[in-house]
This record gives C-alpha cells, sequence and structure tokens, in this order.
C-alpha cells in the first residue's frame, strides 16, 4: 500500500436494503459494483418469511446482475410465526440463506409483522445455536415510553442479554449499532457475539440531522446519535477487532416519502460507503484496518471464504463531484452526502 492508494480484498456488505422491482434494479448496481457479497434484508412488503418467497426474492436479484460480474447476494429469513425448527434444520450450510432476522415490531421500515414477545422465539434461538444459523437483531425497543435515543441501550438491557445468556453459543449479530454503550457491551461478550457498523453512523451525529435546521436525509433507524458516540463507533470500526464490520444499512426511499409531515427512516449510501469509508480509515492513520473491517471480519463470522478480487481506490486533489439523484420514472432517491469533501476515488 502507497501512501495515496489502497488495495483491499473487495468488500462485504453484511446489511442493505435492495427493495423490489424498479428500485431494486436502479440501486442493485451499487452493490454489485462496489462489494463480493451483501446480506440482504428481507423487510419488503409483504417480508421474507419463507424459503419459496427467499428463493424467488433470490432469483429476482440474480436476473439483474450481469453474467460477468461476481456478486453472491445472500439473503435472511423474516424471524416470524412461519419459521419452523423444521425449516432451521433445512437452512444450516445453505447455499443464500445466511441468517435469521428479528425486527422488534415497529422498530423501522415495514417491521409491523416484527417480534413483540421475544421468549416466544427461544425455542427457535434453541434450534438456531444447534445448527450454527446466524440470528442478526435490530436492536432497539420500540415501547414509546422509551426516549428514542435510549432505545438501543434499553434493548441491550432488557431482551438482548437474556437471549445471550439463555444461547451463549448462539451466533448474533448486533446489528448497525450506535452507542458506546453497544461497542462496551458487544467488546464484553464472547465471540458469539458481533456487530455491524454503517457508513453514516461514523461519519455523521444527531446535530447534523437535528442543529439549525431539520435535514430528512439524514433520519434513520437507529437514529443517529451524539459525537462521543461517533467516535467510540469509529475507534471500534478502525482497531481490526474481529467482532466489529461493515454493514451498510443502505436504505433507498423515494424522496417524497422522505421530504413528508411523516417521513421514512433509511438513507441510500451504497454508491459511496467505501470511497468515504477509505477517506475516514485514512485520515484516522487506520488504513491498514479498513481490509479487516470492509473484506475480512464479517466473511469470517459469517463462515465465507476471505480471498478472491482485489480493489484499488486513489486519492486525488480534486474532490469528487457529488453525485445526482436516481431517477426511477417520475420518483426520484437521494445519494447520501454528508457535505464532507470526498478526495478518494474507486479505481476501474
Ligand atoms: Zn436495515
Amino acid at each position: 500500500m502507497t501512501r495515496k492508494n489502497v488495495e483491499i480484498i473487495k468488500p462485504d456488505d453484511w446489511h442493505v436494503h435492495l427493495r423490489e422491482d424498479a428500485i431494486m434494479k436502479h440501486v442493485l448496481p451499487y452493490t454489485y459494483k462496489n462489494f463480493k457479497r451483501a446480506l440482504v434484508m428481507p423487510n419488503l412488503n409483504p417480508p421474507i418469511t419463507t424459503l419459496k418467497k427467499a428463493t424467488s426474492y433470490y432469483e429476482a436479484i440474480c436476473r439483474n446482475i450481469p453474467i460477468e460480474i461476481k456478486f453472491h447476494p445472500l439473503l435472511t429469513l423474516y424471524l416470524s410465526e412461519e419459521i419452523s425448527t423444521t425449516l432451521l434444520s433445512a437452512l444450516s450450510d445453505h447455499k443464500f440463506i445466511k441468517a435469521i432476522k428479528m425486527y422488534p415490531r415497529g422498530a423501522t421500515t415495514n417491521s409491523e409483522l416484527g417480534v413483540s414477545n421475544f421468549r416466544s422465539y427461544y425455542r427457535i434461538f434453541e434450534a438456531m445455536e444447534k445448527y450454527g444459523l446466524v440470528l442478526c437483531i435490530h436492536g432497539e425497543v420500540t415501547d414509546e415510553n422509551i426516549d428514542v435515543f435510549d432505545r438501543e441501550k434499553v434493548f441491550i438491557d432488557t431482551v438482548l442479554l437474556d437471549i445471550l445468556k439463555s444461547f451463549p453459543n448462539l451466533k448474533v449479530v448486533l446489528e448497525h449499532i450506535t452507542t458506546k454503550e453497544a461497542v462496551e457491551f458487544v467488546s464484553s461478550q464472547n465471540e458469539s457475539l458481533a456487530a455491524s457498523i454503517t457508513l453514516h453512523h461514523l461519519l455523521i451525529n444527531r446535530n447534523k440531522l437535528l442543529s439549525e435546521k431539520i435535514r430528512p436525509h439524514f433520519f434513520c433507524a437507529p437514529i443517529l446519535k451524539s459525537e462521543i458516540d461517533r467516535k467510540v463507533l469509529v475507534e471500534a470500526a478502525t482497531s481490526g477487532i474481529s467482532k466489529f464490520f461493515l454493514g451498510t444499512d443502505s436504505a433507498p426511499h423515494f424522496i417524497k416519502d422522505k421530504l413528508s409531515p411523516c417521513g421514512c427512516a433509511g438513507i441510500f449510501t451504497s454508491p459511496v460507503t467505501m470511497e468515504y469509508l477509505v477517506q475516514l480509515f485514512y485520515n484516522e492513520g487506520k488504513i491498514d484496518m479498513l481490509e479487516k473491517f470492509a473484506s475480512i471480519n464479517g466473511a469470517l463470522f459469517y463462515g465465507e471464504p476471505t480471498v478472491g478480487e482485489k480493489v484499488k481506490y486513489r486519492y486525488r486533489n480534486i474532490p469528487m463531484k457529488r453525485l445526482k439523484n436516481i431517477q426511477i420514472e417520475n420518483e426520484e432517491i437521494s445519494i447520501f452526502d454528508p457535505s464532507i469533501d470526498l478526495h478518494w476515488e474507486r479505481e476501474k
């Protein structure tokens, strides 16, 4: 690695929303060009709750990937009453289904069918532990009495801790962590617990969202936290510790649904994630840890190979031009723009 060039194994995105139909067609290229694998979330409407639905979604994704592109979509099943222990036994070592995703009911987009009584799924967790299946968790309580900025911490204390104590060998990913408490908690647990971190939680804090003017394009779930939290997340991501890896949570919504009296949570980051990450790691003096965070740690946790194609990024003195919105028929999707000059680009 020379000073202004970076080469790493092609990264993986361990948490992405590709949606369906026209949106999927437009957003998928940003994922298959930038990443070798991506773990695709199941919160469609209706959600992916069965093997049959997962198979047809997988096929739909594959139909939109050009034959010359070496990209592996990996899927998750939405934890619901439709998941049986018999199904779980068929999923151990499945070709493309790599995890079960648990949404607390109402936590984010299309989570109305999510879990409200966690203990009622303990027999499922027991089977998952037995078959070595990964449980991905949106770790926030949804109780209206709990402040929105405290929901991750309260989830850890009241839900996650009990799951981990009951199933110490269950492989769990606490997804898109946002707080100092979450970093400390994940670090304190055994190797069965890991955490994904997004680009946006590494780059911006809640002041960017709420102070001076409100910026609806920065609204996401879990909501952005304080600068102290952001700094701890950066420390975790750049530490090289194998428990922390990239999951972008890139989540496209039409602008009309973001800029609305009842705006959606989610930020579309896939087109710029890697370039901003390179810049962040470089500026932190931790560029040698980038490959671990983006290309190795997640693959090791999910039991996937860590060899293969490499990608290069190079520094440019003149910042990159801001990317234009994506046009889909009469609607538009905006691309994450943290108002930070971007000086890195991928070498073609
Ligand atoms: Zn998500």
